[in-house]
Order: C-alpha cells, then structure tokens, then sequence
C-alpha cells in the first residue's frame, strides 16, 4: 500500500527557469499550477500533501524528498513540467513513469487518465522514463518515492489554462489511490437583507394624508400637478409643502421633477416666510398656527 501522501514538486527552479514560450518561462507555469493543485488538495483536505520548495533545482529537489522519505510506499512523488519543441504545432499532454509492469505504470495510467479527461489535450500516453531523451528522467530514477512527470502542454502552443490543469491533478492525484473529490458545498448565500424603508411618497393619497390636503386628488401625479395649477392660495401651500417635501421626506425620483416643476411655477408667488422645520412650516401652510 501506498502512503496517503502526495509530493508535489514544480519542474525546474528559480536558477534554471527550463523552456520558454509565449514570453513565459516554464518555471514560472509549473509553481502555478502546483500552487493551485495545492489549493484544490487543501480545499478537499482527504490527502495529505507537501509541497517541494519551489526554487530548487531538480537535483535538490530530490534531497530535499530523499531527506524526508525513505521508502518508496512513503508516497508518490509528482513534477510537473511543460514541454517543448522546436516544432511550434506540438500539443498535447503526456505522463513520464518509472518502470513498465509495476506500480509506477498503474498510477500514471490512473493519474493520466483524468488528465486528459478533464484537461482534454491530445493524449500523448504514458511513457516509461527509459524513453525520455537525454538518457532518463532523474526525478523518476532517483526519487526514493514513486515519482511521476507529467509534461502539461507545451510552451510554444498551449492555452496556459493554469486552474484547469491544476484542477486535472487534483482529481488525477486523489484517483492514484482510488479516491473521488470530496463534494465541496457552495457557500451558503447570504440572506437577503431587508430592504430598507423607504420614505419616498409615492401616491397622491400619502401626499394628502401628510399635508391635509387634497384629498379627493387622483393618485396620478401627473393629474395633482394639473390641479395645483389651476388653485390659488391653497396649491401655493400646497406646492411649498411639496417642496418641503422633497426635503424632509424625499420624493421618489420619477416624481420629483413634477414637484420640482410645480415649485418652479409658484416660486416668487409666495410672499410669507413660513416658520422653519419641517412639521411647523407644515402647520402653518395648513392655517393650524405655528
Ligand atoms: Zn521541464
């Protein structure tokens, strides 16, 4: 049995930065994705995993996972990298493994199966390690743990879709030990907060009811704006109501350019001074003192 324990390990390092594409270098791709696989492990909290610092080459990275695990079920060791080639047109995706016929082949398949899947480049396979160029893939020979590379697009061609890739892995990772992503509740929604209550006068009735006056009017505004300009005393009352209105009550914003007009209309017409405050000044245009 295998250790429920991923290492996580971002191809190459800050002083070897690997291939180039797109203005990109391959380091800074590969720290992204590993931190964001990191992010979708710690979020499903089922696997245990550690992260290689990400600035070591690939000969210290191997000390560093060398230094802590010693057997190769202590866990399975991932690199990720992305490829290149002079060929601008290559795509694809492929998983570097150890030795065909043994573990090493059945995690990658298992691993690389939902790479693909949920990634969905061109499936380059698995291939063992003793194919690699450059005579073999050291993460893989020297690592003590199980150790895998997937190669994740390539520099020159791909999409950079770093949260996409990552989220392959995560779930390409969990399925190594026949594991599913944990179902990830959606953050409760908030509940609505009650909206807030609104002062504004909307009908004529409201008007009438705060103002004593006009109380047959229409509850059409439109329709108490015609009335208040046929009436002498009483609309000018009416109107520096209204106006006191628009400041101690606010009027709804549809109706407050009516009521601004009827102002406008009156203003100069109005020869007292009504007393100041709202509820004296409405007194007094109602005659009731103040
Ligand atoms: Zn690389």
């Amino acid at each position: 049995m295998i250790t429920k324990r991923v290492i996580l390990s971002a191809g190459h390092g800050k002083g070897s930065p690997g291939s180039y594409g797109q203005g990109k270098t391959e380091y800074s791709q590969t720290v992204d994705i590993v931190n964001r696989t990191a992010w979708y492990l710690k979020r499903d909290g089922q696997l245990p995993y550690v992260v290689v610092p990400p600035e070591l080459d690939v000969a210290h990275a191997i000390a560093w996972v060398n230094a802590r695990y010693k057997r190769i079920n202590d866990g399975i060791a991932v690199e990720v990298h992305k490829n290149d080639f002079s060929n601008s047109s290559a795509n694809g995706l492929e998983t570097w493994y150890g030795d065909p016929g043994t573990t090493s082949q059945v995690i990658a398949t298992k691993l690389h199966k939902k790479l693909i899947e949920i990634t969905k480049l061109r499936d380059r396979g698995i291939k063992t390690y003793k194919n690699a160029p450059q005579g073999g893939l050291v993460w893989i020979s020297q690592t003590n743990t199980w150790a895998l590379l997937p190669e994740m697009g390539f520099m020159d061609s791909d999409t950079m879709n770093n949260d996409l890739y990552a989220k392959a892995l995560f779930e390409g990772i969990l399925n190594m030990w026949g594991l599913k992503p944990r179902v990830v509740k959606p953050p409760v929604p908030l509940k609505p907060l009650k909206p807030p209550v609104d002062p504004c006068i909307k009908t004529t009735k409201e008007l009438a009811k705060v103002t004593g006056l006009l109380y047959d009017a229409n509850s059409n505004i439109m329709k108490l704006n015609a009335v208040i300009l046929k009436k002498d005393l009483e609309i000018e009352r009416m109107v520096l109501a209204m106006g006191d209105l628009q400041g101690d009550l606010r009027v709804c914003r549809n109706k407050k350019d009516v009521f601004a007009e009827s102002l406008e209309k009156y203003r100069g017409e109005v020869v007292l001074e009504p007393p100041t405050g709202f509820w004296a000044k409405l007194r007094w245009l109602l005659g009731k003192g103040g």
